[in-house]
């Protein structure tokens, strides 16, 4: 009888501890580019990650990763799919549910491949995210290309959300998508007014993914990619406009091969150097702009970060948040048309005044 119930309870005990210890695969994106590829998975929390294998036998390199505790739910089941059976020439990728955990394998032509890096990251609203850069062999020593005077540029304004995806929900019965969509057709039109050559990720109410976002960024090729968000907080009180830049100096690679040196920060480059710059001046435009109507607007100032659609881009890019739907003033504010044209006025002469440094 005592050993019966002390077996219940380490059942019940290990159960418990399984569940707690589980982490869930809530995103991942397989991101497109020029100069290199990028295989992004979304989680919970910090995920364990081991190299199990490498194989090399000079035509193709094998490598094979384990992320142990790891679960998956049905929308995750199908983006692992559509990964599975995305082809390429120089490389594979195998996702593998396995009985407690993930294998991730990579086979790749080292002709065309230069090399598999490993990093985390922190993601934006406190998600872990584990990256996998895929470095393509032919352009990998060359610089990112910011000299965009010798044709006209092409701004991508990137309309967050669609489709069945409304993104955040105001508490003024309005949704993240129609008020990204209203404000971004409206800094279209100034922006083809003024001669600017202007692309978008949508021009309808249908859903996009990230991945194809930054696949038509990086293919188009746009000069800068612009992505317009409004925010959500479970604080009613909280509010204000605040701008991230793609910083990729945040994604902290592992090292595989010598054990001691578990992390490496990777270093800072170019193109993060004019993001900052592009945000910084977006930033303090939309802010002064939008201030003139709501005087009490707060300044959450301009931030780094290194996920969702700025992970995947190749160009100069920024994503505004630009008011938080939760808060019931703020919501009224991104509703109303007249607000929404001094946050487009607000990008748009942000726009102007870095193009106009260019020169
Ligand atoms: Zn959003």
């Amino acid at each position: 009888m005592y050993f019966k119930s002390l077996y219940k309870i380490i059942i019940v005990l290990n159960l418990s501890f399984n569940l707690f210890s589980q982490n869930p695969l809530t995103k991942i994106f397989l991101h497109l580019g020029n100069c290199e590829d990028k295989f992004v998975c979304y989680f919970n929390k910090n995920p364990q990650i081991k190299l199990l294998s490498k194989k090399d036998n000079n035509q193709k390199i094998e490598l094979l990763f384990f992320l142990p505790e790891i679960i998956i739910n049905e929308e995750v089941d199908n983006l692992i799919n559509k990964i599975n059976s995305t082809k390429s020439n120089y490389y594979k990728i195998f996702i593998l549910k396995e009985h407690g955990g993930l294998k991730i394998k990579f086979i790749y032509d080292p002709a065309f491949v230069y090399k598999i890096e490993v990093s985390e990251f922190d993601a934006i609203s406190s998600f872990k995210g584990i990256v996998f850069t895929i470095l393509h062999k032919k352009i990998v020593h060359e610089k990112p290309n910011l000299n965009f005077l010798n044709f006209k540029p092409k701004i991508l304004i990137d309309i967050g959300h669609g489709g069945h995806d409304c993104g955040a929900k105001g508490s003024c019965n309005v949704t993240e998508k129609e008020i990204t969509y209203s404000i971004g057709k409206k800094l279209q039109k100034l922006l083809e007014k003024n001669g600017f050559n202007v692309f978008l990720t949508r021009d309808n109410d249908k859903f996009v993914g990230l991945d194809e976002r930054t696949y038509f960024a990086n293919f188009l090729p746009a000069a800068i990619f612009i992505s317009l968000h409004a925010n959500f907080s479970q604080n009613k009180n909280a509010s204000g406009i605040e701008t991230f830049y793609a910083d990729h100096s945040l994604l902290n690679s592992y090292n595989f091969e010598d054990q001691k040196k578990y992390l490496i920060r990777q270093k800072n480059n170019l193109l993060d150097e004019n993001n900052k710059l592009v945000a910084n001046i977006i930033h303090q435009s939309v802010y002064e702009e939008a201030k003139k109507i709501n005087p009490d607007l707060i300044d959450r100032k301009v931030k780094r970060s290194v996920s969702q659609v700025l992970l995947g881009t190749e160009m100069t890019s920024i994503l505004i948040e630009l008011g938080f739907l939760s808060n019931s003033k703020e919501c009224l504010l991104l509703s109303d048309p007249k607000y929404q044209q001094s946050l487009a006025n607000g990008i748009f002469n942000g726009i102007k005044i870095y193009f106009n440094q260019l020169n």
